[in-house]
């Protein structure tokens, strides 16, 4: 590869070095004036070694970090808010932290290649959260304290992406390792004569059996050390809860997901073992797995190509779902087989995304989640099911009452926030916000490139929806008096489906007055306490004080508004499917209760009369 680089290279650029970096190639060169005499030369690279190509300035060549940083301040525009630079002599980077990353890169990345020229460490630019986040200064010091590590992994990554390329993929199988015919541990394994491949790898967090709360790893008849890659969909733990797991026992391959995905995936993980291990219930994985973890992250954005073994490669595009949710597409065998993995998926309007992308350039097979894939699973259209809730709160506040809305504290809290945020900001109707909720809003602020248009322009000229003085983030020691005090409000808290998490002690305190209410905005597992309220249970049991097993009374209203879902109802899948380009040749449905899984593949099928159908866990299926 260094030779045929060089072979592109003019010898007045002095190339020292070519690295293999996991997916990508670095290429040292020690006159970078020379390299940037000639604009297309980075193409040119990329285009002869088909990969991902970055350029750094060899070390000996480096400005010294004072002398550059008093340069970079000359350079970058005092608005753009730089909050933090950062030198990482490992990588040869200098991080900059700014609100306004824009005009540190400069118009087409003019003050970038200025940065560059003058001091040869290469920039890498980081938006600044608009309100403070732990969550984020704690990943991005990680990754940086953890460099050499991530450095030589990502080195004999390279290398060992390197091994049996160009020999010949002759078939390809898939093994369902959990969530079909179910909600919960999504986790499958894509396999070829020499790759295997894990999409998702989730637990299930709403159930206390462990044979049903996590994958069947074990029916991979494969060591962990066997396992090539994992791909994730998006960070909610049904999807990404089990990865720390597989460090803890013996995985030390990449994650690749998108970089929200990463810092929402840390955030749930990491919430997720507090609470396990506070309820007593000890986790699988602990808190050196989640770091672990981490230094093993490689992000895509969507639309980048990433080759992940010899035979696979794969793309994100989005799938609407929650931030940096993403549909994934493989490519396999060089022009094999091409499959479509949903993850989760909306196809249909909300507040704070677009929805999923439908062009692809090839599918055989999709596979495709089904949570609302039941015949009756209609929602009302988003306009409809916002004003409802609206209404519900009006009535709620009027009577003096307290409104308790269960959220996921990712993507539905945000939805409603943002709704809450156009509705009712003229009101002055407190609304307390629980749990994580804060800092996964802060990530939203983190990523907007990946929200709607009118969502990002906000969160760009520094007013994020989230950021409004109506939304009051709640402190361990106030739920009480939140929930004893004559004032009206609403209060958003975590678990969405009651299994769990603070919307249980708010339950248990506003249970009782009829005057407040209890509005269900998402979906409802089976089995979980929020299910069977919803369906009608008013005497629950519930542990008390004592954490002894007691009864609680539901004296409260219960409502459901459903359109605000994350998950495309039934006609929404449909229209995803019929309007898919191209058309899939095999369709499997994945992530649904069986009846649901089953009867969205009967109706796909024969909507678009293909093969369709709703494999079990454990099924393998073999696709070349
Ligand atoms: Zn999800
Ligand atoms: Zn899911």
């Amino acid at each position: 590869m260094q030779e045929a680089i060089a072979g592109v290279l003019p010898p007045e650029c002095e190339l020292t070095k070519v690295e293999l970096e996991g997916p990508q190639v670095v290429v040292y060169v020690k006159n970078i004036q020379a390299f940037y005499s000639d604009e297309n030369l980075i193409t040119k690279i990329a285009s002869k070694v088909r990969k991902k190509v970055l350029l750094r300035v060899d070390a000996s060549e480096l400005t010294p970090p004072t002398k550059s940083l008093a340069r970079i301040k000359e350079l970058i525009p005092e608005d753009a808010g730089v909050q933090d630079v950062k030198f990482d002599p490992i990588f040869n980077e200098i991080v900059i932290e700014a609100l306004k990353p824009g005009l540190v890169i400069g118009k087409g990345g003019t003050v970038l290649k200025q940065i560059v020229l003058n001091t040869g460490w290469s920039p890498r630019v980081l938006r600044a959260p608009t309100s403070p986040s732990e969550i984020e200064k704690a990943i991005r010091n990680s990754l940086l304290v953890a460099s050499e590590e991530r450095k030589k992994f990502l080195n004999s990554l390279g290398k060992k992406m390197t091994l049996n390329s160009g020999s010949s993929c002759d078939w390809i199988k898939i093994t369902m390792l959990g969530g079909f015919k179910e909600v919960g541990r999504t986790c499958m394994l894509v396999q070829t004569p020499r790759s295997n491949v894990l999409v998702d790898c989730g637990m299930n967090t709403d159930t206390s059996d462990p044979a049903r709360a996590y994958p069947y790893l074990t029916a991979m008849n494969l060591a962990l050390e066997q396992l090539d890659a994992v791909i994730l969909s998006h960070a909610h733990l049904d999807h990404c809860g089990f990865v720390p797991y597989l460090y803890a026992y013996g995985y030390d391959g990449p994650v690749y997901c998108t970089p929200p995905t990463r810092d929402l995936a840390i955030l749930l993980q990491q919430d997720c073992l507090n609470v396990m291990n506070s309820e007593g219930k000890g986790c699988p994985f602990g808190e050196k797995d989640i770091k672990k973890q981490l230094n093993h992250f490689i992000v895509r954005d969507y639309g980048e190509v990433t080759d992940v073994t010899p035979e696979i490669r794969f793309t994100f595009q989005n799938a609407g779902h929650i931030l940096g949710s993403s549909l994934v597409h493989l490519h396999i065998g060089e022009g094999l087989h091409n499959l479509v993995f949903t993850g989760d998926l909306k196809y249909g309007r909300t507040s704070l995304l677009d929805p999923a992308d439908t062009r692809f350039p090839r599918i055989e097979t999709l596979i495709i989640e089904s949570t609302y894939g039941g015949r009756k699973d209609l929602l009302p259209w988003f306009n409809d099911c916002e004003a409802r809730l609206i209404q519900l709160i009006h009535e709620t506040i009027a009577q003096r009452g307290k409104v308790l809305i269960p959220v996921f504290a990712v993507g539905r809290a945000q939805e409603i926030m943002i709704s809450l945020e156009q509705k009712l900001s003229a009101e002055n109707v407190p609304v307390y916000i629980d749990g994580m909720s804060k800092e996964a809003s802060a990530i939203h602020t983190v990523y907007p490139e990946y929200l709607k248009r009118n969502i990002q322009r906000r969160i760009l000229q520094n007013n994020s929806p989230f950021d409004n003085p109506m939304f009051k983030h709640v402190v361990s020691k106030e739920r009480k008096s939140i929930a004893e005090s004559e004032e009206a409000c609403v209060v958003l808290a975590p678990s969405g489906m009651l299994s769990g998490g603070t919307s249980v002690e708010f339950l248990k305190m506003m249970a009782n007055d009829p005057k407040n209410s209890l509005i269900f905005v998402g979906y409802q597992g089976a089995m979980t306490l929020g299910r069977r309220i919803q369906a009608g249970e008013r005497d629950v049991p519930m542990l008390n004080e004592k954490q002894k097993l007691d009864s609680l009374k539901i004296n409260m209203q219960v409502h459901t508004v459903e359109g605000f879902s994350g998950h495309s109802d039934r006609s929404q899948l449909m229209a995803f499917v019929r309007n898919l380009r191209p058309h899939p040749q095999r369709i499997l449905t994945m992530h649904g209760d069986e009846n649901k899984t089953d009867d969205l593949a009967r109706s796909l099928s024969h909507m678009m009369r293909v093969e369709a159908r709703g494999p079990m866990n454990l099924d393998t299926v073999r696709l070349r």
